[in-house]
């Protein structure tokens, strides 16, 4: 298929779908930014263009950019822009939304037991199992020691999503408290923090025990990120204990959109993994975060 062809659906379908605009946008985003087919074709589909064969092919190369492309999807758009605006605390997955990849899946493809993790992780992700149980039987099944994830870090540092450190900087400047709530591991993750200026102490992740000669000897079953329901019990923390007033949680997976509430909106983030789950839960779904960025920029 052509790309004037898509860009004629595009149009045709965004006169007979209601509310189709911000369907059209995304439409657009993905082709711009050569997201995945099947999202696009996928969203080209709700706007009422039926017959697009799911093996169709997109170019991006003759669309050019358009402010209109962010307005993003989702229920509350506007009230995640307010909430962003207002926020005394912003809270960041990390896995495939800090950073492109699973920090699991990374340090498992390592040890040369990828495709076992793999199908565990996707399975925690899309909610089809207890978190924790994920947890337990991939940590099971890869011991990890102290050493395997230093090695891994050295071999495989951290690749970050596209334009998440400008928005973290930005956030930064404002004062606004950045965290990084996370199901992954925390000796995984303070490089992460450290890159993007965010202290120690704002990182919720889970503890993994070693024994003396640093071989794995578990993990801490009491850090609530290890759990099912976890990132909503962060929250609740840290409302409680630092009386924030605009919490925004932003993240790929079933476990962000747990957050909300106590978290007071929750950005889903598409930009590695579009999760029908987080796309139709989300108050605002975007695949980029410039489109978060042009938020913050309005205000000055
Ligand atoms: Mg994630």
């Amino acid at each position: 298929m052509s790309l004037s062809v898509s860009v004629a659906l595009l149009r045709g379908g965004a006169n007979t779908a209601k509310n189709s605009k911000p369907l059209v946008n995304t439409a657009a985003t993905l082709l711009r930014n050569q997201r995945s087919q099947s999202s696009f074709v996928s969203v080209i589909q709700r706007l009422g263009a039926q017959n697009i064969p799911s093996t169709a092919k997109f170019s991006t190369s003759t669309v050019s950019s358009s402010s209109s492309a962010t307005n993003g999807i989702g229920a509350n758009i506007s009230k995640a822009k307010e909430e962003l605006r207002l926020a005394d605390a912003v809270c960041f997955d990390v896995d495939s939304t800090v950073c492109t990849e699973e920090g699991i899946d990374v340090l498992a493809e390592y040890l040369g037991k990828g495709e076992a993790v793999a199908k565990l992780t996707s399975a925690a992700m899309d909610g089809g199992t207890l978190f924790q149980d994920a947890l337990r039987d991939r940590l099971a099944l890869l011991q990890p020691s102290k050493q395997n994830f230093l090695d891994c870090h050295e071999k495989h540092p951290p690749q970050f999503c596209p334009n998440v450190h400008k928005l973290i900087s930005k956030l930064n400047a404002r004062n606004t408290d950045v965290y990084l709530v996370s199901g992954g591991f925390r000796i995984m993750i303070e490089p992460i923090a450290d890159i993007l200026n965010i202290p120690h102490t704002r990182i919720y992740a889970n503890n993994i025990f070693y024994n003396p000669d640093g071989t794995y000897n578990g993990f801490d079953d009491q850090e609530p990120t290890s759990r099912d329901g976890g990132k909503p019990k962060v929250m609740k923390m840290l409302i409680d204990k630092f009386a924030y007033k605009h919490v925004v949680m932003i993240g790929d997976g079933a476990t962000d959109l747990q957050a909300r509430p106590p978290a007071h909106a929750m950005i889903g983030y598409g930009g590695i993994a579009q999760r029908e789950k987080v796309m139709n839960g989300a108050d605002w779904f975007v695949h980029d975060f410039k489109e978060l960025i042009d938020v913050i920029d309005e205000e000055n």
